[in-house]
């Protein structure tokens, strides 16, 4: 049996963004110190962890002196190179493993990956060159969306194309030979689950989260998903079978599209805590930060249960900061509301720079609440707190 890490013990975290900030406040509340290795400074993660350690991800030599100087390695980028998870593993367990990232950070292995598992997936042809594009438009004639087999994330590198006839242009403009072609499917919602898994293999999963996008990108999250029993039963399962079938040990999250006819389709994968479990931080017993603390610490996983009927969450992109400094008197204005602001210094379009979470005696009021409390931030920015 493996010996569980400690609190007192330090943490090594590859990568600075908002996934680590949230671990690391988790990962303090237990007592643990946090080194976070990121090749910008004064990230996110950094500004609250014990040391900040700033490097390239290449630079082997330096990733392996800093996870010798920690118990364990996590990552909250899941871009980090395979050489990168590699060179650490030499030195302190990475959790989860750089296998798991392997298969996760390529669109074509991770679907080989979910099939193999005999998990369902949207229609779909691998292409690693250009030899395979006929067939592939065959296979996916169209409405259909081109995808990069990597760095894939929050609609990066994808296009959408009518029909097989633009698969030559759209692959080529892309860049990068390796890329998936998929049906567009017609869903009739988006779906996340978020689970851990222990070292001992144990499982602490979540109920479902509804999610709706703007621009590809996450937008709100609503606890408990609408959705049937049945379907919801699915996605547990299909979250079950992703982590007990990947070896997972960490957190991960499944995002799935639910089909008209109730089917749920696996979308990805990440090896993760999730934007869409953002709200466990405040509307459940244990966040899916703490379960990522403790299932790459070696401890037993929290509970999942909630401490609420409902909850909502709405992401607050750079957008909001358009028209100078937001409302935050007149969003705080509701004394239930969560605000989570990540530290990030410049408010770009479309860059990820906190959110919202409410809670609810249904997902409908919470979701009105989190929407209404958004709206706030921009509404007459004239008060007292502009006034100095
Ligand atoms: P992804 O980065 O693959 O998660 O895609 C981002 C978003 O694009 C998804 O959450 C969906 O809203 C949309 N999308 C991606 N793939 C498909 C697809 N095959 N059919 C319909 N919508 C898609």
């Amino acid at each position: 049996m493996t010996v569980p890490i400690l609190p007192g013990a330090e943490i090594g975290v590859l990568g600075g963004g908002q996934l680590g900030r949230m671990f690391t406040f988790a990962a303090a509340r237990l007592g643990y110190r946090v080194a976070v290795y990121a090749p910008d400074d004064d990230t996110p993660a950094g500004q609250v962890a014990c040391r900040e350690i700033r490097a390239p991800y290449e630079d082997l030599d330096s990733v392996e002196r800093f996870a010798r100087s920690v118990s364990v390695v996590t990552f909250e980028f899941e871009n980090v190179p395979g050489a990168t998870a590699d060179a650490a593993a030499r030195h302190a367990p990475v959790r989860p493993a750089g296998r798991v990232l392997g298969t996760t950070q390529d669109r074509i292995r991770e679907k080989a990956a979910l099939r193999r598992l005999g998990l369902p997936l949207p229609r779909f042809a691998a292409i690693e060159s250009s030899a395979d594009l006929g067939a592939a438009a065959m296979h996916v004639p169209g409405p259909s969306v081109l995808k990069t087999a990597g760095w894939g994330y929050d609609g990066k590198g994808q296009r959408r194309l009518g029909s097989g006839a633009e698969l030559r242009g759209a692959w080529a403009a892309m860049g990068s030979p390796r890329a998936v072609l998929e049906e567009l499917v017609p869903f009739r919602s988006e779906v996340s689950v978020v689970g851990a898994r222990g070292l001992d293999g144990s499982l602490a999963i979540y109920e479902p989260t509804m999610n709706t996008h703007v621009d590809h990108v996450l937008d709100v999250s609503v606890f408990p998903a609408p959705i049937a029993r049945r379907t919801r039963d699915a996605a547990i399962e299909v979250a079950r079978a992703v982590l007990e079938g990947l070896d997972v040990v960490g957190v991960l999250c499944v995002e799935m599209f639910e089909r008209n006819d109730g089917e749920l389709l696996v979308n990805e994968l990440a090896p993760r805590p999730h934007n869409s479990g953002h709200l466990t931080i405040d509307a459940h017993a244990c966040s899916q930060f703490e379960q990522q603390v403790r299932s790459v610490c070696g401890l037993p996983l929290g509970s999942t249960e909630s401490l609420a009927p409902a909850a909502a969450m709405a992401n607050l992109l750079g957008d909001v900061w358009s028209s100078g400094e937001p409302n935050w008197p007149a969003a705080l204005a509701d004394p239930g509301l969560r605000l989570h602001l990540y530290g990030k210094n410049e408010a770009r379009p479309g860059r990820k720079m906190g959110h919202m979470t409410s809670l609810g005696s249904d997902a409908g009021a919470a979701e009105r609440a989190v929407r209404a409390a958004r709206a706030a931030l921009l509404a007459g920015k004239e008060g007292p707190w502009t006034r100095r």
